[in-house]
């Protein structure tokens, strides 16, 4: 840094802190803020918006421009170019702001004499909280280290904006075009389960009050110091920490050799160099590092941000003598809600007395969400405005399974989290009982039973139920979870993940089952009339061919040396079955060819889900491996009720005559054929109506992890062959449903439903 841009940035801070310790009202020192930077710059105007919730961004302040347009001009983040600054979070320069793609023209704003425009985001936490923007009314190129400067004085501007006094100015502000508080917001569940406490909110960062250092040797003593202890104490941690092993415990060996890593250092060392303190050095080493990988759609390299905004966090504190130990000694438990966190912050609380974790921002790939998840705690992410709403000690109840947090949460809600988390250790008492006993019947019938798997928490069902496999993956869930198309290669870590799981169990594929109600974020749909009828699951992947190719052809890599199954779901009939078949089959003898390492054997089925696809059975299970019945859609299609209308939820029942026909049509063709078949719709979840697919002729079942325990002690305490004749007495009773007859027989049977 030139030394004459660092007496610029010395002199226009002690401006800056100037005017927000006078006695003006905040709105005059906005004004005086933007007034400074205009004579500090070559600017001919300055304006500076503020976010003022997660959408808006307002006009705070400005000078040379109309003064009522003050508070009176807001844009959607995203929108114009000032609107793009605060979304994209770069300075943007633009020499004619006319002429701009995205310049928004709006008749009530001054903007027309100028022409050239730059606008710097002020950050914070990785999100930028305002824009500072300078006119020009000529085309003009800004000077560089003007920019530098500024980019230098937002940190100190965002600092300010945070304080709690311009939080409540801003809050008036808010309160007065209607933005209420809630008391329950929905995120995204990145760890299941359910948990309630007081709020501890994790705020790590102190404000940086000095930006330029008086003795650069001693600054880089200082950062030594700082860096050697953290490391230390890293160490130290992770060593206690009895994490077992497993993804979790190799993040946090990863985050380790971070907060050691040279390269880091010698950049935050090289900006101490430059004339900075070591905090504003590490900001900047941290900025640098953002501007180069936050553009980037690989995840894994912005799970390495966070880490190294974890890191640089932990550092900080160390610098100001906070070792970022966390005392919650007076608190039994709680929940700890953080705008974002690293994967070691977790670790600087009492982990088991963490109830829950409630993030504004974060994926399930995020390494504090892995970690957490391993700790068995529930965490909720993407809840844009709950780090600035919360407040210390407010309780906070966290579904995790549905991804919701209540705020001040009634006894109700307390009653009905007791309740879940009481049933929660029931059933893992449950799973641990049952878990080595045979899924027999009475009358010594062996059940198949698997289990259904979507996120990666369905995973560590395998283990703890000792199921015989994966009955379906529904692979559209980690594609639905992604921020963009996943390519071959991450589509084979995924599939990769589940074979390793699996050990020698069996796994089913299913192919790519979207539209309809899984809808993929980075795709855009028509707006079909009717989406569950419409251009869906196997219908896409077929007239887009090139996704179900690589697809297949990362069940194959993913397989290699192993036993591959694959399901294609939605077949109407046989020529889509024999289409999709084709395209695997295909990608095998390409890789075949390529010399690679193929699966040992292929195993290529459909779901059974689609009516027609009943009448056309005769002709397609000589070419089945086996088949699996989607109740779900099947029951669907075949009372025309969409599963997703609440209203017609009771209206009609699987366990009815027409359902009931179908089901023991199928089974009956499939076993002629000797054809393995299997049924991996909710049905199999539920005991009563599992039930009843036992007594229909059904011996392989694909359930949900969570209601395997209830499913395997029903097969225990049941005699198909009794049951087979009451069913059939049962099929000629053409009433609504059938459901009452069959609770009862198994009440009279001691067969355990519940
Ligand atoms: C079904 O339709 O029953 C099924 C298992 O598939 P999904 O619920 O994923 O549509
Ligand atoms: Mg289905």
């Amino acid at each position: 840094m030139k030394l004459q841009a660092a007496d610029k940035i010395i002199k226009m801070s002690k401006l800056f802190n100037n005017i927000i310790n006078s006695k003006k009202t905040i709105s005059a020192q906005f004004s005086a803020i933007a007034k400074m930077i205009s004579d500090n710059t070559e600017a001919d105007a300055t304006v500076c918006y503020l976010v003022i919730d997660d959408n808006y961004i307002e006009l705070f302040a400005s000078h040379n421009f109309n003064k009522n347009l003050v508070n009176n001009i807001s844009i959607k983040v995203g929108e114009g170019i000032i609107g793009g600054i605060a979304k994209s979070k770069r300075t943007t320069e633009v020499e004619d702001i006319w002429k701009h793609p995205n310049f928004l023209f709006r008749a009530e704003v001054d903007e027309e004499k100028f022409k050239s425009f730059v606008g710097i985001p002020i950050l914070r936490w990785g999100r930028a909280i305002g824009v500072i923007g300078l006119y020009k009314e000529c085309v003009f190129d800004f000077n560089k280290d003007d920019i530098r400067t500024l980019e230098t004085l937002s940190m100190e501007i965002s600092d300010w904006l945070a304080s709690d006094k311009i939080r409540e100015y801003k809050n008036s502000f808010m309160k007065e075009r209607g933005f209420n508080t809630r008391d329950s917001f929905k995120g995204l569940s990145l760890s299941r389960g359910y948990g309630y406490g007081p709020a501890v909110v994790h705020r790590r960062r102190k404000a940086i009050t000095k930006i330029f250092a008086d003795d650069k040797n001693a600054e880089l003593e200082r950062l030594q110091k700082a860096h050697t202890q953290m490391n230390i104490d890293l160490d130290e941690k992770f060593n206690q920490s009895k994490l077992g092993i497993g993804e979790h415990a190799d993040i946090l060996d990863a985050y380790r050799m971070f907060a050691k890593d040279k390269g880091w250092y010698n950049k935050i060392a090289g900006h101490i160099e430059g004339g900075l303190t070591s905090e504003a050095a590490i900001e900047r080493a941290y900025e640098d590092m953002w501007t180069r990988l936050s553009a980037t759609q690989d995840t894994y390299l912005k799970e390495r941000l966070h880490d190294l905004r974890d890191v640089a966090d932990r550092l900080l504190g160390y610098l100001c003598g906070d070792k970022g130990e966390i005392s919650t000694n007076n608190l039994d438990s709680f929940v700890v809600v953080a705008q974002m966190m690293g994967p070691a912050d977790l670790m600087d609380y009492d982990y088991h007395k963490i109830k829950a974790l409630v993030l504004e921002d974060g994926t399930a790939t995020m390494h504090v969400a892995i970690v957490a998840k391993a700790l068995g705690i529930p965490v909720v992410s993407k809840i844009k405005s709950i780090f600035k709403e919360i407040k210390n000690g407010e309780m906070l109840a966290v579904n995790g399974n549905e991804g919701i947090v209540y705020v001040r949460p009634d006894e109700k809600i307390i009653q009905t989290f007791d309740k879940k988390i009481a049933d929660k250790i029931a059933k893992t008492e449950q799973l641990a009982q049952l878990r080595n006993l045979p899924a027999k019947t009475l009358d010594k019938k062996r059940i198949n039973t698997y289990i259904n798997v979507g996120l990666d928490f369905d995973l560590d069902y395998i283990e703890s139920t000792n199921c015989d496999g994966v009955g379906l993956y529904r692979t559209e869930i980690p594609f639905m979870t992604a921020e963009k198309m996943p390519d071959v290669d991450t589509q084979v870590s995924y599939y990769k993940k589940i074979m390793d799981k699996a050990g020698n169990k069996k796994v089913v594929f299913r192919s790519l089952d979207v539209g309809s109600d899984k809808l993929l974020p980075y795709w855009t749909y028509s707006g079909e009339e009717n989406p569950a009828i419409g251009w869906r699951s196997i219908r896409i992947t077929l007239d887009r061919r090139a996704i179900l190719r690589q697809q297949m052809r990362a069940f194959i890599r993913a397989t290699a040396g192993k036993e591959l199954n694959v399901m294609f779901p939605m077949i109407a009939n046989l020529t889509e079955f024999r289409e999709a078949k084709e395209t695997l089959l295909i990608e095998l003898e390409k890789e075949r060819r390529k010399s690679k390492n193929v699966p040992k054997k292929v195993n290529v089925g459909l779901m059974v889900e689609v009516p027609s696809v009943v009448f056309q059975l005769d002709a397609i299970l000589p070419e089945a491996d086996f088949i699996s019945i989607g109740t779900n859609d099947l029951a669907q299609f075949m009372f025309a009720c969409d599963r997703t209308n609440n209203r017609l939820a009771e209206r009609y029942d699987v366990l009815s005559v027409p359902f009931l026909r179908i089901l023991q049509e199928i089974v009956n063709m499939a076993n002629s054929a000797g054809v393995f078949c299997s049924v991996c719709g909710e049905m199999a979840s539920n005991p009563i109506e599992a039930m009843v697919l036992l007594g229909l002729g059904y011996r392989n079942l694909s359930i949900s992890g969570a209601s395997f325990a209830k499913v395997k002690k029903m097969i225990r305490s049941v005699n198909t062959e009794e049951l087979e004749d009451y069913i059939n007495i049962l099929l000629d009773y053409n009433q609504r449903t059938l459901r009452p007859q069959l609770i009862a027989y198994a009440y009279d049977h001691a067969i355990d439903i519940f």
